[in-house]
Protein backbone atom coordinates (compact mmCIF):
# COMPACT_ATOMS: atom_id res chain seq x y z
CA UNK A 1 0.00 0.00 0.00
CA UNK A 2 1.18 3.55 -0.84
CA UNK A 3 2.52 5.30 2.24
CA UNK A 4 0.21 8.42 1.30
CA UNK A 5 -3.11 6.32 1.21
CA UNK A 6 -2.63 5.28 4.70
CA UNK A 7 -3.35 9.77 5.75
CA UNK A 8 -6.18 12.01 5.43
CA UNK A 9 -5.88 15.36 4.55
CA UNK A 10 -7.25 17.65 7.01
CA UNK A 11 -7.64 21.87 5.71
CA UNK A 12 -9.47 24.90 6.92
CA UNK A 13 -9.55 27.76 4.59
CA UNK A 14 -9.31 31.19 5.42
CA UNK A 15 -10.43 33.76 2.43
CA UNK A 16 -9.89 37.45 2.95
CA UNK A 17 -12.53 39.27 -0.10
CA UNK A 18 -11.44 43.20 -0.39
CA UNK A 19 -14.52 44.75 -0.36
CA UNK A 20 -15.13 47.35 -3.71
CA UNK A 21 -16.48 50.17 -1.93
CA UNK A 22 -15.45 52.89 -2.66
CA UNK A 23 -14.33 54.59 0.80
CA UNK A 24 -12.47 52.70 2.94
CA UNK A 25 -13.53 50.90 6.32
CA UNK A 26 -13.38 53.74 8.71
CA UNK A 27 -13.01 56.45 6.49
CA UNK A 28 -13.71 58.28 3.81
CA UNK A 29 -10.30 57.60 2.21
CA UNK A 30 -10.59 56.74 -1.91
CA UNK A 31 -9.81 52.78 -2.62
CA UNK A 32 -9.48 53.32 -6.12
CA UNK A 33 -6.69 50.61 -7.55
CA UNK A 34 -3.92 51.52 -9.43
CA UNK A 35 -3.62 55.34 -8.35
CA UNK A 36 0.26 57.16 -7.22
CA UNK A 37 1.15 55.73 -4.03
CA UNK A 38 0.93 57.34 -0.51
CA UNK A 39 -2.48 59.37 -2.32
CA UNK A 40 -5.90 57.16 -0.83
CA UNK A 41 -4.63 58.26 2.25
CA UNK A 42 -6.22 60.83 5.40
CA UNK A 43 -4.94 60.89 9.37
CA UNK A 44 -7.50 58.26 9.93
CA UNK A 45 -5.82 56.09 7.87
CA UNK A 46 -2.15 57.05 8.77
CA UNK A 47 -3.25 56.16 12.45
CA UNK A 48 -2.69 60.07 14.22
CA UNK A 49 -3.61 60.41 17.14
CA UNK A 50 -6.87 62.15 18.21
CA UNK A 51 -8.53 61.03 15.28
CA UNK A 52 -11.41 58.84 15.19
CA UNK A 53 -12.72 56.17 12.74
CA UNK A 54 -16.31 55.52 11.35
CA UNK A 55 -17.97 52.23 10.17
CA UNK A 56 -18.67 52.44 6.88
CA UNK A 57 -22.74 51.18 6.37
CA UNK A 58 -21.61 49.28 3.13
CA UNK A 59 -19.63 47.30 4.88
CA UNK A 60 -21.88 46.45 7.07
CA UNK A 61 -24.69 45.73 4.11
CA UNK A 62 -22.06 43.61 2.23
CA UNK A 63 -20.91 41.32 5.42
CA UNK A 64 -24.94 40.86 5.44
CA UNK A 65 -25.16 39.75 1.53
CA UNK A 66 -22.55 36.98 1.63
CA UNK A 67 -23.93 36.10 5.76
CA UNK A 68 -27.49 35.72 3.82
CA UNK A 69 -26.40 33.87 1.08
CA UNK A 70 -24.35 31.40 3.16
CA UNK A 71 -26.96 31.03 5.13
CA UNK A 72 -25.33 32.11 8.31
CA UNK A 73 -26.87 33.97 11.58
CA UNK A 74 -26.27 37.44 11.23
CA UNK A 75 -25.22 39.16 14.60
CA UNK A 76 -27.72 41.66 15.96
CA UNK A 77 -24.86 43.52 18.30
CA UNK A 78 -21.60 43.88 16.61
CA UNK A 79 -18.60 44.89 18.78
CA UNK A 80 -15.15 45.77 17.17
CA UNK A 81 -11.92 44.99 18.33
CA UNK A 82 -8.52 45.93 18.24
CA UNK A 83 -5.92 42.91 17.09
CA UNK A 84 -2.14 44.48 18.29
CA UNK A 85 0.61 43.73 16.08
CA UNK A 86 3.77 45.91 15.13
CA UNK A 87 4.45 46.41 11.04
CA UNK A 88 6.04 48.94 8.95
CA UNK A 89 2.93 49.07 6.46
CA UNK A 90 0.50 48.93 9.31
CA UNK A 91 0.77 52.62 10.72
CA UNK A 92 -1.80 52.34 13.94
CA UNK A 93 0.22 49.54 15.23
CA UNK A 94 -3.33 47.67 15.12
CA UNK A 95 -6.18 46.76 12.35
CA UNK A 96 -9.41 47.32 13.65
CA UNK A 97 -11.47 43.66 13.49
CA UNK A 98 -14.02 41.62 14.97
CA UNK A 99 -12.74 39.13 17.42
CA UNK A 100 -15.90 37.83 19.58
CA UNK A 101 -18.98 39.20 17.86
CA UNK A 102 -18.05 38.18 13.93
CA UNK A 103 -21.04 39.76 12.07
CA UNK A 104 -21.59 36.51 10.47
CA UNK A 105 -21.71 32.61 12.30
CA UNK A 106 -22.16 29.31 11.21
CA UNK A 107 -23.52 28.91 7.25
CA UNK A 108 -22.57 26.74 4.18
CA UNK A 109 -20.88 26.67 0.80
CA UNK A 110 -21.51 23.61 -1.36
CA UNK A 111 -19.21 22.69 -4.00
CA UNK A 112 -18.94 20.34 -6.81
CA UNK A 113 -16.65 17.92 -7.28
CA UNK A 114 -15.44 15.94 -10.32
CA UNK A 115 -16.90 12.94 -9.69
CA UNK A 116 -20.17 14.32 -9.69
CA UNK A 117 -20.86 14.42 -6.17
CA UNK A 118 -21.68 17.20 -4.12
CA UNK A 119 -20.07 17.86 -0.29
CA UNK A 120 -21.23 21.28 2.27
CA UNK A 121 -18.58 22.99 3.46
CA UNK A 122 -19.18 24.64 7.11
CA UNK A 123 -18.43 28.00 7.73
CA UNK A 124 -17.14 29.08 10.98
CA UNK A 125 -17.79 32.80 10.82
CA UNK A 126 -17.30 35.59 8.79
CA UNK A 127 -16.19 38.95 10.61
CA UNK A 128 -15.54 42.95 9.48
CA UNK A 129 -12.15 43.58 9.15
CA UNK A 130 -9.03 46.23 7.73
CA UNK A 131 -6.33 45.76 5.10
CA UNK A 132 -3.07 46.85 5.94
CA UNK A 133 -0.76 48.86 3.48
CA UNK A 134 1.68 47.20 1.23
CA UNK A 135 5.53 46.79 1.38
CA UNK A 136 7.03 46.52 -2.02
CA UNK A 137 10.38 44.82 -1.93
CA UNK A 138 11.50 44.60 -5.59
CA UNK A 139 11.39 48.50 -6.71
CA UNK A 140 14.55 49.58 -4.97
CA UNK A 141 17.48 47.91 -4.51
CA UNK A 142 18.19 48.78 -1.09
CA UNK A 143 15.01 49.75 0.86
CA UNK A 144 11.58 48.50 1.29
CA UNK A 145 8.98 50.56 0.02
CA UNK A 146 5.92 51.34 1.75
CA UNK A 147 2.47 51.72 -0.09
CA UNK A 148 -0.03 52.95 2.52
CA UNK A 149 -3.08 53.96 -0.05
CA UNK A 150 -4.67 49.71 0.70
CA UNK A 151 -4.27 50.87 4.56
CA UNK A 152 -7.86 50.54 5.96
CA UNK A 153 -9.56 49.08 2.84
CA UNK A 154 -12.56 47.04 4.10
CA UNK A 155 -12.13 43.15 4.51
CA UNK A 156 -14.70 40.34 4.82
CA UNK A 157 -12.45 37.43 6.12
CA UNK A 158 -14.57 34.06 5.60
CA UNK A 159 -13.21 31.34 7.54
CA UNK A 160 -14.11 27.45 7.10
CA UNK A 161 -14.68 24.89 9.34
CA UNK A 162 -11.85 21.91 9.00
CA UNK A 163 -14.20 20.25 6.58
CA UNK A 164 -11.77 19.96 3.19
CA UNK A 165 -10.31 17.02 2.55
CA UNK A 166 -8.54 17.20 -0.53
CA UNK A 167 -6.64 19.98 -3.02
CA UNK A 168 -9.40 19.47 -5.33
CA UNK A 169 -12.28 20.35 -2.55
CA UNK A 170 -10.39 23.39 -1.74
CA UNK A 171 -10.25 24.65 -5.30
CA UNK A 172 -14.10 24.03 -6.04
CA UNK A 173 -14.31 25.95 -2.40
CA UNK A 174 -12.47 28.91 -3.23
CA UNK A 175 -14.25 28.89 -6.92
CA UNK A 176 -17.52 28.65 -5.07
CA UNK A 177 -16.85 31.24 -2.88
CA UNK A 178 -15.39 33.41 -5.42
CA UNK A 179 -18.50 33.24 -7.98
CA UNK A 180 -20.31 34.67 -4.93
CA UNK A 181 -19.12 37.28 -4.25
CA UNK A 182 -18.70 37.84 -7.52
CA UNK A 183 -22.22 37.37 -7.91
CA UNK A 184 -23.33 39.35 -4.97
CA UNK A 185 -21.18 42.54 -5.96
CA UNK A 186 -19.45 42.96 -3.08
CA UNK A 187 -15.60 41.66 -4.04
CA UNK A 188 -14.43 41.49 -7.84
CA UNK A 189 -12.33 38.63 -6.39
CA UNK A 190 -9.47 38.91 -8.22
CA UNK A 191 -6.43 36.84 -6.94
CA UNK A 192 -3.73 37.81 -9.25
CA UNK A 193 -4.75 41.53 -7.71
CA UNK A 194 -4.93 40.48 -4.04
CA UNK A 195 -8.79 41.43 -4.25
CA UNK A 196 -9.32 38.02 -2.83
CA UNK A 197 -6.51 35.99 -0.55
CA UNK A 198 -6.59 32.74 0.88
CA UNK A 199 -4.69 31.53 3.68
CA UNK A 200 -4.90 27.31 3.82
CA UNK A 201 -4.48 25.55 7.62
CA UNK A 202 -3.39 22.32 5.95
CA UNK A 203 -2.48 18.94 8.73
CA UNK A 204 -2.79 14.95 7.92
CA UNK A 205 -3.84 11.93 10.74
CA UNK A 206 -3.79 8.24 9.57
CA UNK A 207 -7.38 7.84 7.97
CA UNK A 208 -9.87 6.55 11.00
CA UNK A 209 -8.24 8.88 13.06
CA UNK A 210 -10.73 10.80 15.56
CA UNK A 211 -8.05 13.99 16.49
CA UNK A 212 -6.84 16.51 13.98
CA UNK A 213 -3.09 16.58 13.35
CA UNK A 214 -0.88 19.70 13.85
CA UNK A 215 -1.52 21.70 11.46
CA UNK A 216 0.48 24.95 8.65
CA UNK A 217 -0.98 27.65 7.56
CA UNK A 218 0.35 28.00 4.17
CA UNK A 219 -0.18 32.08 2.49
CA UNK A 220 0.43 33.76 -0.90
CA UNK A 221 -1.22 31.99 -3.30
CA UNK A 222 -2.69 34.39 -6.15
CA UNK A 223 -4.45 31.81 -7.98
CA UNK A 224 -7.16 29.36 -7.14
CA UNK A 225 -4.87 26.99 -8.75
CA UNK A 226 -2.32 27.63 -6.72
CA UNK A 227 -3.86 27.26 -3.35
CA UNK A 228 -4.28 23.50 -5.03
CA UNK A 229 -1.24 22.62 -5.55
CA UNK A 230 0.01 24.78 -2.12
CA UNK A 231 -2.42 22.53 -0.09
CA UNK A 232 -0.99 19.30 -2.67
CA UNK A 233 2.67 19.82 -1.60
CA UNK A 234 2.39 20.44 1.81
CA UNK A 235 0.01 17.01 2.48
CA UNK A 236 2.84 15.58 0.84
CA UNK A 237 5.63 17.25 2.98
CA UNK A 238 3.91 16.73 5.99
CA UNK A 239 3.15 12.88 5.47
CA UNK A 240 7.02 12.25 4.18
CA UNK A 241 7.95 14.06 8.17
CA UNK A 242 5.61 11.70 10.06
CA UNK A 243 6.79 8.65 8.09
CA UNK A 244 10.22 9.63 8.79
CA UNK A 245 9.75 9.83 12.34
CA UNK A 246 9.40 13.71 12.76
CA UNK A 247 6.78 15.80 13.93
CA UNK A 248 4.69 18.83 12.49
CA UNK A 249 5.60 21.69 14.13
CA UNK A 250 2.66 24.14 14.00
CA UNK A 251 4.48 27.11 11.05
CA UNK A 252 3.66 29.49 8.98
CA UNK A 253 4.51 28.92 5.28
CA UNK A 254 4.44 30.63 2.23
CA UNK A 255 4.09 28.99 -1.82
CA UNK A 256 6.86 29.60 -4.21
CA UNK A 257 4.54 28.94 -7.41
CA UNK A 258 7.26 28.50 -9.61
CA UNK A 259 9.10 25.53 -7.62
CA UNK A 260 5.65 24.68 -6.72
CA UNK A 261 6.68 23.80 -2.96
CA UNK A 262 6.03 25.70 0.39
CA UNK A 263 8.68 27.16 2.34
CA UNK A 264 9.17 28.47 6.30
CA UNK A 265 8.16 31.57 6.59
CA UNK A 266 7.36 32.09 10.74
CA UNK A 267 7.72 29.01 13.17
CA UNK A 268 5.79 29.37 15.90
CA UNK A 269 7.88 30.36 18.68
CA UNK A 270 8.08 33.65 16.64
CA UNK A 271 3.92 33.71 17.13
CA UNK A 272 2.35 37.09 17.67
CA UNK A 273 0.07 37.53 20.74
CA UNK A 274 -2.40 40.13 19.49
CA UNK A 275 -3.97 41.42 22.97
CA UNK A 276 -7.38 41.71 21.63
CA UNK A 277 -9.56 43.96 23.20
CA UNK A 278 -12.90 46.28 22.29
CA UNK A 279 -12.16 48.95 19.94
CA UNK A 280 -12.73 52.33 22.77
CA UNK A 281 -13.23 54.42 19.46
CA UNK A 282 -15.74 52.65 17.50
CA UNK A 283 -19.56 52.22 18.68
CA UNK A 284 -21.25 48.45 18.39
CA UNK A 285 -23.03 48.35 15.43
CA UNK A 286 -26.78 47.01 15.39
CA UNK A 287 -27.95 45.36 12.62
CA UNK A 288 -32.04 45.11 13.01
CA UNK A 289 -34.10 42.37 11.85
CA UNK A 290 -35.63 44.67 9.30
CA UNK A 291 -32.63 45.65 7.81
CA UNK A 292 -31.64 41.95 7.05
CA UNK A 293 -34.74 41.61 5.74
CA UNK A 294 -34.26 44.46 3.31
CA UNK A 295 -31.13 43.27 2.32
CA UNK A 296 -32.50 39.75 1.25
CA UNK A 297 -34.80 41.55 -0.87
CA UNK A 298 -32.49 43.03 -2.75
CA UNK A 299 -30.34 39.68 -3.31
CA UNK A 300 -29.53 38.80 -6.53
CA UNK A 301 -30.47 35.41 -8.07
CA UNK A 302 -27.75 33.41 -6.79
CA UNK A 303 -25.73 31.05 -8.57
CA UNK A 304 -26.91 27.53 -6.99
CA UNK A 305 -30.35 28.81 -7.10
CA UNK A 306 -29.93 29.01 -10.85
CA UNK A 307 -28.16 26.67 -11.33
CA UNK A 308 -30.70 24.17 -10.01
CA UNK A 309 -33.53 26.57 -12.28
CA UNK A 310 -31.70 25.09 -15.43
CA UNK A 311 -31.24 21.26 -14.41
CA UNK A 312 -35.18 22.13 -13.91
CA UNK A 313 -35.65 22.83 -17.07
CA UNK A 314 -33.69 19.90 -18.55
CA UNK A 315 -30.40 21.14 -19.22
CA UNK A 316 -27.77 18.97 -18.77
CA UNK A 317 -25.63 19.42 -15.23
CA UNK A 318 -22.68 20.42 -17.50
CA UNK A 319 -24.26 23.40 -19.50
CA UNK A 320 -25.85 24.81 -16.23
CA UNK A 321 -22.50 24.87 -14.76
CA UNK A 322 -21.35 26.99 -17.81
CA UNK A 323 -24.42 29.26 -17.33
CA UNK A 324 -23.84 30.36 -13.76
CA UNK A 325 -19.88 30.25 -14.01
CA UNK A 326 -20.40 33.87 -14.38
CA UNK A 327 -23.42 37.00 -13.21
CA UNK A 328 -23.14 38.38 -16.84
CA UNK A 329 -23.98 35.16 -18.78
CA UNK A 330 -26.57 33.53 -16.68
CA UNK A 331 -28.35 37.40 -16.84
CA UNK A 332 -28.17 37.33 -20.23
CA UNK A 333 -29.56 34.00 -20.41
CA UNK A 334 -32.36 34.39 -17.72
CA UNK A 335 -33.43 37.20 -20.45
CA UNK A 336 -33.20 34.93 -23.55
CA UNK A 337 -35.67 31.82 -21.91
CA UNK A 338 -37.91 35.07 -20.49
CA UNK A 339 -39.01 35.18 -24.65
CA UNK A 340 -38.47 31.17 -25.37
CA UNK A 341 -39.42 28.45 -23.92
CA UNK A 342 -36.67 25.93 -25.48
CA UNK A 343 -34.33 26.37 -23.04
CA UNK A 344 -31.87 23.78 -24.32
CA UNK A 345 -31.83 25.67 -27.86
CA UNK A 346 -31.04 29.20 -26.30
CA UNK A 347 -28.15 27.70 -24.05
CA UNK A 348 -26.94 25.91 -27.02
CA UNK A 349 -26.55 29.50 -28.50
CA UNK A 350 -25.27 31.18 -25.70
CA UNK A 351 -22.59 28.16 -24.62
CA UNK A 352 -21.66 27.40 -28.30
CA UNK A 353 -21.75 30.44 -31.10
CA UNK A 354 -22.28 32.84 -28.86
CA UNK A 355 -19.16 32.39 -26.70
CA UNK A 356 -17.00 31.72 -29.42
CA UNK A 357 -17.74 34.67 -31.34
CA UNK A 358 -17.00 36.20 -28.33
CA UNK A 359 -13.46 34.29 -27.83
CA UNK A 360 -12.69 34.75 -31.10
CA UNK A 361 -13.06 38.35 -31.20
CA UNK A 362 -11.52 38.65 -27.52
CA UNK A 363 -15.50 40.41 -26.20
CA UNK A 364 -17.10 40.20 -23.18
CA UNK A 365 -20.53 39.12 -22.59
CA UNK A 366 -21.16 42.64 -21.68
CA UNK A 367 -20.05 44.17 -25.18
CA UNK A 368 -21.95 41.58 -27.10
CA UNK A 369 -24.50 43.38 -28.92
CA UNK A 370 -27.17 41.23 -29.70
CA UNK A 371 -30.06 41.93 -27.39
CA UNK A 372 -30.89 38.41 -25.49
CA UNK A 373 -34.62 39.13 -26.79
CA UNK A 374 -33.51 38.73 -30.63
CA UNK A 375 -31.79 35.45 -29.71
CA UNK A 376 -34.77 34.34 -28.42
CA UNK A 377 -36.65 35.12 -31.96
CA UNK A 378 -33.97 33.10 -33.29
CA UNK A 379 -34.55 30.66 -31.16
CA UNK A 380 -38.16 30.88 -31.82
CA UNK A 381 -38.05 31.31 -35.86
CA UNK A 382 -36.00 28.07 -36.28
CA UNK A 383 -38.45 26.27 -34.05
CA UNK A 384 -41.28 27.14 -35.99
CA UNK A 385 -39.15 25.20 -39.12
CA UNK A 386 -38.88 28.40 -41.34
CA UNK A 387 -35.46 28.11 -41.52
CA UNK A 388 -32.65 25.27 -40.88
CA UNK A 389 -30.52 25.07 -38.12
CA UNK A 390 -27.52 25.39 -40.71
CA UNK A 391 -28.96 28.24 -41.94
CA UNK A 392 -29.55 30.26 -38.68
CA UNK A 393 -25.89 29.65 -37.73
CA UNK A 394 -24.01 29.91 -40.65
CA UNK A 395 -25.88 32.73 -42.38
CA UNK A 396 -28.50 34.47 -40.43
CA UNK A 397 -26.44 35.02 -37.18
CA UNK A 398 -23.55 36.76 -38.91
CA UNK A 399 -25.96 38.73 -40.80
CA UNK A 400 -27.19 40.01 -37.11
CA UNK A 401 -23.89 40.36 -35.95
CA UNK A 402 -23.99 42.88 -38.79
CA UNK A 403 -26.82 44.70 -38.92
CA UNK A 404 -28.43 44.81 -35.23
CA UNK A 405 -31.74 46.64 -37.05
CA UNK A 406 -33.08 43.30 -38.43
CA UNK A 407 -34.33 40.49 -36.87
CA UNK A 408 -33.80 37.10 -37.87
CA UNK A 409 -37.41 36.65 -40.33
CA UNK A 410 -36.34 40.09 -41.89
CA UNK A 411 -32.68 38.49 -42.57
CA UNK A 412 -34.39 35.35 -43.85
CA UNK A 413 -37.06 36.84 -45.91
CA UNK A 414 -34.74 39.39 -47.68
CA UNK A 415 -32.23 36.58 -48.50
CA UNK A 416 -35.00 33.95 -49.33
CA UNK A 417 -33.76 31.96 -46.51
CA UNK A 418 -37.50 30.78 -45.63
CA UNK A 419 -37.02 26.77 -46.00
CA UNK A 420 -40.20 25.14 -47.93
CA UNK A 421 -41.87 22.82 -44.98
CA UNK A 422 -45.29 22.89 -47.51
CA UNK A 423 -45.59 19.50 -47.93
CA UNK A 424 -48.12 20.58 -51.36
CA UNK A 425 -44.95 22.03 -53.11
CA UNK A 426 -42.13 19.52 -51.28
CA UNK A 427 -44.47 16.39 -52.66
CA UNK A 428 -43.36 17.75 -56.43
CA UNK A 429 -40.01 18.19 -55.58
CA UNK A 430 -39.65 14.55 -54.12
CA UNK A 431 -41.88 12.72 -56.68
CA UNK A 432 -39.30 14.29 -59.33
CA UNK A 433 -36.38 12.98 -57.64
CA UNK A 434 -37.60 9.21 -57.06
CA UNK A 435 -38.85 9.60 -60.63
CA UNK A 436 -35.30 10.46 -61.98
CA UNK A 437 -33.60 6.85 -60.22
CA UNK A 438 -36.32 3.77 -60.09
CA UNK A 439 -33.22 1.48 -60.73
CA UNK A 440 -32.23 2.62 -56.66
CA UNK A 441 -35.77 2.95 -55.50
CA UNK A 442 -35.78 -0.72 -56.53
CA UNK A 443 -32.16 -1.34 -54.26
CA UNK A 444 -33.70 0.95 -51.53
CA UNK A 445 -36.91 -1.37 -51.45
CA UNK A 446 -34.31 -4.25 -50.84
CA UNK A 447 -33.28 -2.91 -48.08
CA UNK A 448 -30.27 -0.47 -49.00
CA UNK A 449 -31.85 2.15 -46.83
CA UNK A 450 -28.60 4.46 -47.27
CA UNK A 451 -29.71 5.45 -50.62
CA UNK A 452 -32.18 7.76 -48.68
CA UNK A 453 -29.20 10.57 -49.10
CA UNK A 454 -29.32 10.66 -52.57
CA UNK A 455 -32.35 11.32 -52.94
CA UNK A 456 -32.57 13.72 -50.05
CA UNK A 457 -29.63 15.42 -51.83
CA UNK A 458 -31.60 15.65 -55.07
CA UNK A 459 -34.45 17.47 -53.15
CA UNK A 460 -32.42 19.53 -51.50
CA UNK A 461 -31.03 20.60 -55.09
CA UNK A 462 -34.44 20.80 -56.68
CA UNK A 463 -35.71 22.90 -54.05
CA UNK A 464 -32.59 25.27 -54.22
CA UNK A 465 -31.75 24.29 -50.26
CA UNK A 466 -34.75 25.74 -49.41
CA UNK A 467 -36.49 22.37 -48.30
CA UNK A 468 -36.80 21.36 -44.76
CA UNK A 469 -35.29 18.82 -43.63
CA UNK A 470 -37.17 16.90 -41.76
CA UNK A 471 -40.40 16.83 -43.61
CA UNK A 472 -38.71 16.34 -46.63
CA UNK A 473 -36.95 13.58 -45.36
CA UNK A 474 -40.54 11.98 -44.15
CA UNK A 475 -41.94 12.73 -47.27
CA UNK A 476 -39.05 10.61 -49.04
CA UNK A 477 -39.54 7.91 -46.84
CA UNK A 478 -43.35 7.63 -47.13
CA UNK A 479 -42.93 7.54 -50.76
CA UNK A 480 -40.59 5.31 -51.03
CA UNK A 481 -42.28 2.75 -48.89
CA UNK A 482 -44.95 3.04 -50.68
P1 LIG B 1 -6.14 30.96 14.05
O1 LIG B 1 -6.90 32.14 14.52
O2 LIG B 1 -4.98 30.59 14.86
O3 LIG B 1 -5.80 31.03 12.61
P2 LIG B 1 -8.60 29.43 13.93
O4 LIG B 1 -9.20 28.63 15.01
O5 LIG B 1 -9.27 30.69 13.57
O6 LIG B 1 -7.10 29.68 14.26
O7 LIG B 1 -8.52 28.49 12.68
C1 LIG B 1 -8.12 28.91 11.44
C2 LIG B 1 -8.47 27.86 10.39
O8 LIG B 1 -7.77 26.65 10.64
C3 LIG B 1 -9.91 27.49 10.30
O9 LIG B 1 -10.28 27.51 8.94
C4 LIG B 1 -9.98 26.07 10.84
O10 LIG B 1 -10.97 25.32 10.20
C5 LIG B 1 -8.62 25.54 10.49
N1 LIG B 1 -8.13 24.48 11.35
C6 LIG B 1 -8.17 24.40 12.69
N2 LIG B 1 -7.57 23.29 13.12
C7 LIG B 1 -7.10 22.62 12.03
C8 LIG B 1 -6.36 21.41 11.82
N3 LIG B 1 -5.95 20.66 12.83
N4 LIG B 1 -6.07 21.08 10.55
C9 LIG B 1 -6.45 21.83 9.53
N5 LIG B 1 -7.12 22.99 9.66
C10 LIG B 1 -7.46 23.38 10.88
MG1 LIG C 1 -5.50 32.22 11.11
Amino acid sequence: MNIYDKYEAVIGLEIHTQLSTKSKAYSSDSTEYGVLPNTNISAISLGHPGTLPKSNKKVIEYAVRLGLACKSDIREVNEYARKNYFYADLPKGYQITQDKTPICTGGFLMIKLNDGSEKKINITRIHMEEDAGKSIHDIDPFDTLIDLNRAGVALLEIVSEPDIRSGEEAYQYVTEARKLVRYLEICDGNMEEGSMRCDANVSVRLKGAKEFGKRTETKNMNSIRNVQRAIEYEIKRQIDIIENGGEISQDTMGFDAVAGTTYLMRSKEMANDYRYFPEPDLQPVIVTKEYIEKVKQSLPPLPNELFKKYTSLGLSEYDAGVLTDSKEIALYFEKIIAKTKNAKSASNWLTVQIKSFLNDSALHISDFKISPERIADLVNFIDSGKVSHTIATQKIFPMMLEDLSKSPAEIAAENNWIQESDSGALTEFVKEAIAKYPEKVIEYKNGKTNLLGLFMGEVMKLSKGKADPKVATELVKEMLEK
